[in-house]
């Protein structure tokens, strides 16, 4: 009764388990197995907590520009929240309305967008993956001349599945919808082999793209996100966030931010080494028969060849070993699996070989 009918109404989003009391061997939430930058430790250990006292800088400057620099673009085309899943939930606030239509995005993707709809009073419609599970951007196009809708987003490359579509399909997308409807493009793993299209947001004043720095940055605990976009947009975008907390993010987390995305030498060398890793255990489960879907992400999206994914995803977790598993019709004959350290990843392909020589 004393809840709002909003609330009622609500059907949270619910993340892949973080068990507290276990030791597992973690390939369930796309983590990055490695430690953030040395100089986030060393921030750490110097930082003055009499600092803390103090609110953080509401425009995050350091923090934008720190992320203009790294796409070549403006302070004014980069926004910030905590986590890409708070700059998501302004995105669908500031940009999609009910009375344009539905927001379209891919029957499988990140399962945040229905509820981010659910939560703002949006409609969505679910445009069909191919047979191959890539993203049909020319059925996005189809529709989108076809019917009113919203706006678009699309993961790329996409989640659960790891495909990507190219930069040019994106470019053909927004060549051919209207300028007056949005598309985002939600870059979370973009840096494990996808093609980012950042640097055109102010040729295309209606291209929104977001990234994190939970995955390829190693600081999913960190909570940091970014929108980058023309500046009209990033200015709708602030407005939104400042009616609800004028301080985006913290004063530490701005400045940890800063210091992994300074040290762009060792970003590099872990993401070169996770796709080595990654491209090492999509080898070996498909040598050992299963289906493995082409990845550009730093997870795999796989179906077992000798027992159900929902069955193994149970043995895993008995075993130690926590992957993810999506029951809806189109993705439940695979598991998800995150790419973590190379040992990780062998003892993975080592426990999986003892299960199917039957030693359980
Ligand atoms: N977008 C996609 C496609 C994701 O898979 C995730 C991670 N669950 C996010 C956004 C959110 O990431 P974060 O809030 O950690 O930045």
């Amino acid at each position: 009764m004393m809840y709002s009918r909003k609330v009622r109404a609500l059907t949270p989003y619910v993340p892949g388990e973080q068990p507290q009391n276990r030791q597992y061997i973690k390939l369930n939430t796309n983590e990055n197995p490695f430690p953030p930058a040395p100089g986030v430790d060393e921030l750490l250990h110097s930082f003055d907590a009499s600092r803390l006292r103090l609110y953080p800088d509401p425009d995050s400057t350091r923090l934008r520009e720190a992320f203009a620099k790294r796409f070549g673009l403006g302070k004014e085309n980069i926004f910030c929240g905590n986590g890409s899943d708070e700059v998501l939930a302004h995105l669908f606030y500031a940009f999609f309305d009910e009375e344009y239509g539905p927001v379209l995005f891919p029957d499988v993707s990140y399962s945040f967008y229905p509820v981010f709809c659910s939560f703002h009073g949006l409609s969505y419609r679910e445009v069909p993956l191919g047979e191959d599970f890539s993203v049909d951007t020319g059925l996005f196009r189809k529709i989108a001349a076809e019917s009113d809708y919203s706006g678009i987003i699309l993961a790329n490359p996409n989640a659960p599945t790891g495909i990507a579509v190219t930069r040019s399909e994106i470019i053909t997308l927004l060549e051919s919808t209207r300028q007056d409807r949005l598309i985002a493009v939600d870059e979370a793993y973009v840096d494990f082999g996808g093609e980012s299209v950042v640097d055109l947001v102010n040729t295309y004043p209606n291209l929104l793209v977001v990234g994190t720095l939970s995955k390829s940055y190693s600081l999913a605990g960190l909570r940091l996100g970014y929108a980058a976009g023309h500046p009209d947009l990033i200015e709708a975008l602030t407005r939104t966030k400042d009616a609800f907390n004028s301080y985006p993010v913290s004063r530490l987390g701005q400045e940890i931010a800063v210091a992994a995305l300074e040290d762009t030498g060792y970003f590099e060398k872990c993401r070169d080494e996770l796709i080595a890793v990654r491209e090492w255990t999509a080898a070996k489960l498909t040598d050992a028969g299963w289906r493995v879907l082409p990845s550009k992400a730093n997870f795999l999206f796989a179906a077992p060849s000798f027992t159900t994914a929902k069955k193994l995803y149970a043995i895993l977790k008995d075993r130690g070993f926590l992957v993810r598993f999506f029951s809806k019709p189109r993705t439940r004959d695979f598991l998800r699996i995150s790419i973590g350290s190379g040992k990780d990843m062998e003892s993975f392909i080592h426990e999986l070989s003892c299960i199917t020589n039957g030693e359980l």
